[in-house]
């Protein structure tokens, strides 16, 4: 599954692999942070994607387990 942003500054339609996704919700998971920023490949400026959003394109994701001892 992707999820398909579209950019704020150039209308630039682009999508964010799968991959991709992951590492965001588990980086915005650790570093306790709402929006992902996902750069525009035409103009490179950020556009911000919600937690929400990225989990309705990860139904799968869960978070990281913490394996502490
Ligand atoms: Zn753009």
């Amino acid at each position: 599954m992707q999820l398909r942003l579209r950019c704020f500054n150039c209308s630039t339609p682009y999508a964010i692999k799968q991959e991709e996704i992951d590492a965001a919700l588990n980086s915005l998971f650790e570093a306790g942070h709402k929006h992902y920023n996902a750069h525009c490949p035409k103009c490179g400026k950020s556009n911000k994607v919600s937690k929400k959003q990225l989990k309705m394109s990860a139904p799968k994701w869960e978070p990281p387990k913490k394996t502490k001892k």
